[in-house]
């Protein structure tokens, strides 16, 4: 193993984007063998291959025990799909966690014990924590509130969710329920939004949005003399028509970047590719539909995820542009991990390299966090270990960077230790 290599290997990584379900989900209806190797990103690929929706929800169901009729049904498209990124995460689980050099039937009847130990209370932070050799990792369990997590109070950070808000579909009795403000108007929805911020910012480690699931990305200042009647309307039950709908969610995103940048959080958006199968219009997932945000909000840090893929060029002009831009490779490198290595070197020779992050799975599952650690750091080394053949970097000066890129630059955007010591004396307090 070369220096750079055994360098990444042995660095913690800051994992700065997952959708990790809960200690006790995971206890108590965690994934079984088939689940943990395949409730990921993969089904998207198996069902583009061939499968059907039906065979890939039954694979995940860990509630069923015929473990041959639900491997049976998928394993000809899993041929297709072995050697994409996403099923090069699972084939790695297959390989550390359960010994499986081809996913065989026999194997995962022999897997079962593996698994049920992993099951167990404090392995998944062990899993995280050890196998990953994650530094933390910030969750977006789609939820405002952002409470210290009991299972790793230092481990365990939340990203307060905004995109009810700019997707012009939140809960106003929820709302009032977290606040105590009744929503009558734009000012008392402002003074909502604001106490929300109050109550769960000072918790956070961002704010996080991925409205580009549901409209378009471009946004637009809105006054609020054009927002108010949208409200009105929006309050009184009826349905919005999607100009309602934009111009009310981009007065929205406006009070939650406000609030980001009072509150000391960077605000984070999903930009291009989406999950799942059959839906993406490409036109509304441009990063550059963004710019008029970015050039609003100079004091704002905008953490833009996933390389806007396919759009990354247009994001690496962006990143070099603004000066309020972070780049996040979560979820990158495994939709298209040699688009992404390309991505990291043109970024050392284009953009100043403190604004990147390596690394966020993206999955809700601790095995699957771990094999896409996993293959970030595999192909990161891949990455820099090229610029040390082509004479562009010294192994030295690689190792340097893959510091900066593995934990340095998000030390440095996201208020880690502040928020890890207000969590612990939340907790300190409510034990006592
Ligand atoms: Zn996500």
């Amino acid at each position: 193993m070369t220096d750079l290599a055994q360098h990444i290997q042995q660095t913690p990584l800051i994992d700065t984007h997952e959708h990790l379900l809960s200690e006790r989900k995971y206890v108590e209806a965690g994934p079984d063998v088939l689940a943990d190797l395949f409730d990921n990103y993969i089904l998207a690929d198996l069902i583009t291959a061939g499968a059907t929706q039906g065979a890939v929800s039954a694979l995940v169901d860990s509630s069923n025990p015929d473990l041959a009729t639900r491997w049976n049904a998928v394993k000809d498209f899993w041929i297709h799909c072995q050697f994409t990124g996403y099923g090069e995460a699972v084939r790695l689980t297959a390989q550390n966690v359960y010994n499986m050099d081809e996913i065989t039937l026999a194997g995962i009847e022999a897997s079962m014990e593996i698994n049920r130990q992993r099951r167990q209370p404090g392995e998944r932070l062990r899993i995280l924590r050890d196998e990953g050799n994650l530094d933390h990792v910030q969750i977006d369990d789609f939820e405002w509130a952002c409470l210290p997590d009991g299972s790793g109070v230092d481990f365990f950070l939340y990203d307060l969710s905004w995109v009810n808000f700019c997707n012009a579909n939140f809960n106003v009795v929820q709302l009032h329920a977290e606040t105590g403000y009744e929503v009558h108007d734009l000012n008392s929805l402002q003074i909502a939004m604001a106490s929300l911020f109050a109550k769960y910012g000072p918790n956070a480690i961002a704010v996080k949005s991925q409205h580009a699931y549901e409209r378009t990305l471009l946004w637009r200042e809105r006054t609020a003399s054009d927002v108010a009647p949208v409200l009105d309307r929006y309050l009184r039950g009826v349905t919005l028509t999607v100009e309602e709908q934009l111009c009310l969610g981009d007065w929205c995103l406006s009070r939650g970047v406000e609030l980001a940048i009072e509150h000391n959080l960077p605000f984070k958006i999903h930009t291009g590719y989406y999950a799942g199968n059959n839906r993406m219009p490409v036109e509304r997932i441009k990063p550059g539909h963004l710019c008029g945000l970015l050039e609003r909000y100079p004091d704002a840090r905008f953490v833009l995820m996933h390389i806007a893929y396919p759009y990354d060029p247009e994001l690496a002009a962006i990143a070099k542009h603004y000066r309020n831009v972070y780049v996040d490779l979560c979820w990158a490198w495994s939709i298209d991990p040699y688009t992404t290595s390309h991505f990291v070197r043109r970024f050392i020779h284009t953009v100043p390299i403190n604004k990147l992050f390596i690394f966020g799975g993206d999955t809700q599952w601790a095995s699957s966090s771990v094999a896409y650690a996993a293959q970030s750091r595999r192909w990161l080394i891949r990455s820099l270990q090229a610029e040390i053949n082509d004479g562009l970097l010294t192994e030295a000066q690689a190792i340097k960077l893959a510091t900066r890129l593995m934990s340095d630059n998000q030390q440095d955007c996201f208020d880690i230790q502040g928020r890890r010591t207000h969590l612990r004396s939340i907790l300190a307090s409510q034990s006592s």
